[in-house]
């Protein structure tokens, strides 16, 4: 790749270093192999783990890496190159400790992070059977009883739901509140009350674990209460600001990017008609246009993770990050097929797996239809509009 966006040698090192690990402990007959059973490769999670992978967005001083956005998105990156599903694994846990370092105490840093800093896995469960989009409608209540919260309800589709230590839980606190009674709450998996829900079997990011989480009178003390009753919905959005550049507009380039790799190789040893079919101009201009896309959706990726790591968050440009990243990455995918032929079709090629892949960053962490919303809204807001 190249390395044109002034990233530190420290960066660039990291970079290299995660490339190196994951193309050597995550070929493609094990991806191929986990992907037919559904099944995240814990053992690699561990090495991740103790490279410091898991948690290097977490702050030094609780023993994560310290990084920010940038450098995540260089990790995302480079694991998304070989799989978009085990990238999702692992960003999984900058996205659950995000709301805790935007608005947790130092105890509650140290508390959650801890579980991740000792090689654990993290999920945000944010998102119900009748609360997606519609995120306001959640119906998992959160009820105050003395010095302790009871916590009741399902949470849908999250991502490392049963593999998780702990969880980060928005719950409705104010019924009727709408998007200011909700409100963010630590919750470890060993709590009397939890149980997870059946795996959902899924078309794509298969190394993922997705489960719904049930919370049945689950009680969790005061100090879990993440920021302010009813600052819920806030967290949950300035999280997404945060994380959507790095966990799906840099990882969807790493997919973008392995994509015209193989594309290349392929279509440079592919012969029709006497020749290999990279010399056709149609099959040129599929792969330049992939390369225009990549270039373009990760100059914005990168743009968006250092405005972040420059505190100047602008939830427009992660939308918009997110959003051209995912969109490139569906077409790029399925012009990958056709320059595979019948082979691209084929399991016994790795490009099936990445167009089942590829689908779910225009999905997850809100929905391109929101995103274009929340670019909108900003637009209006920036001219004064609203
Ligand atoms: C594999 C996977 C992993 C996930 N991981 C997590 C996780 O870790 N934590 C978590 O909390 N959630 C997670 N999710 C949930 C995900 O964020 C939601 O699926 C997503 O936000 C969409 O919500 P929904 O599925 O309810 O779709 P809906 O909200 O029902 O939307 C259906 C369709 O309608 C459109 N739509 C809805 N409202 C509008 C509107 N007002 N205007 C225009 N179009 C609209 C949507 O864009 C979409 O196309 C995950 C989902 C998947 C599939």
């Amino acid at each position: 790749m190249r390395e044109d966006y002034g990233f530190t040698q420290d960066q660039i090192d990291i970079q290299l270093m995660t490339r190196d690990f994951i193309r050597k402990e995550l070929p493609w007959e094990r991806i191929k192999e986990c992907d037919e059973k559904s099944e995240t490769p814990m053992d690699i999670v561990k090495k991740a783990a103790e490279m410091g992978l898991t948690s290097i967005t977490l702050p030094e001083s609780i023993g994560g890496g310290g990084m920010g956005e940038v450098t995540n998105s260089l990790v995302l990156e480079e694991i998304a190159y070989q799989d978009i599903g085990f990238a999702t694994v692992i960003g999984a846990n900058g996205l659950a400790y995000t709301p805790i370092n935007l608005f947790g105490t130092q105890e509650q840093k140290e508390m959650f992070g801890k579980y991740i800093v000792d090689g654990g896995l993290a999920a945000f469960a944010l998102t119900e059977a009748d609360a997606g989009s519609d995120v306001a409608n959640a119906r998992t209540t959160a009820v105050k009883e003395g010095d302790e919260w009871v916590i009741n309800g399902t949470k849908a589709f999250i991502t490392n739901g049963g593999l998780a230590d702990v969880y980060v839980v928005f719950a409705v606190t104010t019924p009727g509140g709408g998007t200011r009674g909700m409100s963010c709450f630590i919750v470890e998996r060993n709590r009397p009350g939890i149980s997870i829900g059946a795996e959902e079997d899924k078309l794509g990011i298969r190394l993922s674990n997705t489960t719904e989480v049930v919370f049945d009178n689950v009680r969790v003390p005061d100090d879990h209460l993440v920021g302010k009753e009813g600052q819920g919905f806030k967290i949950a959005m300035m999280t997404f600001d945060i994380t959507r550049p790095a966990g799906v507009g840099a990882a969807c380039c790493g997919a973008m990017k392995s994509c015209i790799d193989k594309c290349l190789e392929y279509a440079a040893t592919r012969m029709t008609f006497g020749q290999p079919i990279l010399q056709n101009q149609s099959i040129q201009f599929m792969i330049a246009d992939m390369e225009i896309q990549y270039e373009a959706s990760r100059a914005l990726a990168y743009k968006a993770a250092s405005m972040i790591d420059d505190g100047n968050i602008n939830g427009a440009i992660s939308s918009a990050s997110k959003t051209m990243s995912s969109d490139a990455l569906v077409k790029i995918a399925e012009d990958a097929i056709q320059i595979f032929g019948g082979n691209g079709y084929s399991k016994e090629y790795p490009i099936e797996i990445i167009y089942r892949n590829a689908k779910i960053g225009q999905l997850f962490e809100g929905t391109n239809q929101v995103q274009r919303m929340v670019i909108v809204k900003n637009l209006l807001k920036a001219a004064g509009m609203m």
